[in-house]
């Protein structure tokens, strides 16, 4: 999608650093980070939130989990960590491509905002 800020990341319009990529999935360190580990996983696909996962798509949400714990392996986060998505307005989302925080190196709040 032309006008799509994670389009342009994952195809390399906007040069970002990757801490995974293949040809499905992308995986970089988020601009604001809310925990000392915070990296964001995408599917290269433009898939506009969790509201738009389908049949035919819904593979690479579960590529993106598979992507998250190779990361948090590689981050040495056998502590654990917290996967969260924001679906649309209420959700809290502000990049309309789907995307998931992956949140390591503190203890979590419970409930969330
Ligand atoms: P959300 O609020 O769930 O839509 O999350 C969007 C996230 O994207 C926020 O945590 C932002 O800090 C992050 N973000 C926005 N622009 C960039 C960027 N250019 N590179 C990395 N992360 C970004
Ligand atoms: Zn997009």
């Amino acid at each position: 999608m032309a006008d799509c800020l994670f389009c342009k990341i994952a195809n390399g319009d906007i040069p970002t650093e990757f801490v995974y990529e293949d040809d499905e999935i992308v995986a970089f360190k988020d601009i604001n980070p809310q925990a000392p580990v915070h990296i964001l996983l995408i599917p290269r696909e433009h898939i506009e939130s969790a509201d738009d996962i389908s049949k035919e798509n819904s593979y690479l949400i579960g590529r993106i989990f598979e992507v998250a714990n190779k990361v948090a392996k590689e981050h040495n986060l056998e502590q654990g960590y917290r996967i969260v998505n924001n679906c649309k307005e209420h959700g809290g989302q502000t990049v309309n491509h789907i995307h998931f925080h992956l949140l390591a190196g503190r203890h979590m709040l419970w409930p969330p905002g």
